[in-house]
């Protein structure tokens, strides 16, 4: 009996990528909300009992989707396609595996000398500290070479994108994570890039520019070959300053969104952290993301009137978010499903999809997610 009903769950969510295709592109009922949590490794993760997040399959991570019923907007790094290509590959020199840390360094040879970094992975939290592979000016141009080489394989990354289109299938809409050139092709530490720009300000432009040139192309080639859309976004301006954000941010992102919606996709722009200034000073809607998120609460966010908020924000645009992931992580049931139908109350008349902020956190209670969906089904009947 139970069994039954899962699988007519699944069938249900079998066609989530035309629903939410079909949602994003206004094809169909604008009244209605869709319901799509922030997903990554975290939450499927600590629901299979995974020691290193860094083990969670795509498969895996798109079964405990389902598992609570969602329409899955399945965000992948273009770096599941990158490492399979044995000439993009960097080799690993040492992996030291403790209990309580794991530490992978990888290096990668050009014709202008070797570049190395060193990721660590705590256990259960997945937190990823990356050494950087720049140690002085002329490694960017090193990481110049990695990042242009990556363009002449556009073919191989194609056949990789259609791998994971196959995995996923329409269970789920499936989007790429690229950068912005401002955050060094994810491959420098988020704070050092502030610090490159002012002491060797020509490598770091040139190296953007490479970096720029690579996302383009990596956009064409997965909304090409399977992909719906691609998801990028920036920290706070309170982490990098408004000047850099204006200088580095605003017009290369405003190009990725629109090439992608000229190719046909759609973009999903996500303010890690105060989006209170993206709203008042118009970022949002000169960069006219498709979707953008999320909408945090203090402290973690800068946001305390949601409606104010959406309503700032061009009617066109999809908006996304707000479920605080602390009051999820550690509220009761019956304070998620108040939390929930307050957000959802919020957005009436938008188009709007019901989400968390980030990331579900590890540890969060199974009750709490169930009770977030139960919310959602209460208020749309
Ligand atoms: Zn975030």
């Amino acid at each position: 009996m139970m069994i039954d009903e899962k699988k007519s769950d699944n069938i249900l969510n079998m066609n989530s990528r035309e629903k939410i295709n079909n949602y994003i592109k206004g094809k169909s009922d604008k009244k209605k909300f869709l319901y799509s949590p922030n997903w990554g490794c975290y939450y499927p993760g600590y629901f299979l009992g995974k020691k290193w997040l860094s083990e969670v399959t795509l498969e895996e991570q798109v079964d405990v989707a389902l598992e609570f019923k969602f329409d899955l907007i399945h965000n992948v790094f273009r770096d599941v396609f990158i490492e399979n290509i044995e000439p993009l590959k960097w080799k690993i020199s040492e992996k030291i595996e403790t209990d309580k840390r794991r530490v992978i360094r990888r290096y990668f040879d050009t014709p202008f000398g070797r570049l190395e970094n060193e990721t660590t992975e705590l256990p259960d939290n997945g937190c990823t500290l990356t050494k950087s592979p720049i140690k002085k000016e002329e490694d960017y141009k090193k990481l110049s070479y990695y990042v242009k080489l990556i363009r002449e394989y556009a073919e191989d990354l194609g056949r990789e994108v259609t791998r994971v289109r196959r995995v996923i299938g329409d269970r789920a809409a499936f989007t790429v994570i690229v950068s912005n050139p401002f955050e060094g092709f994810f491959l420098v530490p988020r704070e050092d890039p502030i610090y490159h720009e002012i002491e060797w300000p020509e490598a770091f432009v040139a190296f953007m520019q490479e970096a720029h040139e690579t996302e383009k192309k990596i956009i064409e080639v997965a909304l090409k070959n399977g992909t719906d859309g691609i998801f990028l976004g920036s920290v706070g301006t309170e982490m990098i300053s408004p000047r850099i954000f204006e200088e580095y941010f605003l017009t290369a992102s405003t190009e990725l969104c629109e090439l992608t919606e000229g190719l046909g996709g759609w973009s999903n722009y996500h303010v890690c952290g105060c989006g209170k200034k993206w709203i008042d000073s118009g970022y949002v809607n000169s960069i006219k993301p498709t979707v953008y998120e999320s909408f945090s609460l203090p402290p973690t966010g800068d946001i305390t009137d949601f409606r104010i908020a959406r309503k700032a924000i061009d009617k066109r645009i999809v908006s996304k978010g707000h479920i605080n992931l602390n009051l999820l992580k550690n509220g009761t049931p019956e304070e998620v499903s108040v939390e929930t139908k307050k957000s959802i109350l919020s957005m009436k008349g938008f188009r709007h999809i019901i989400s968390t902020n980030c990331q579900i956190l590890h540890g969060t209670p199974k009750e709490n997610l169930e009770a977030m969906y139960d919310a959602y089904c209460d208020l749309i009947k």
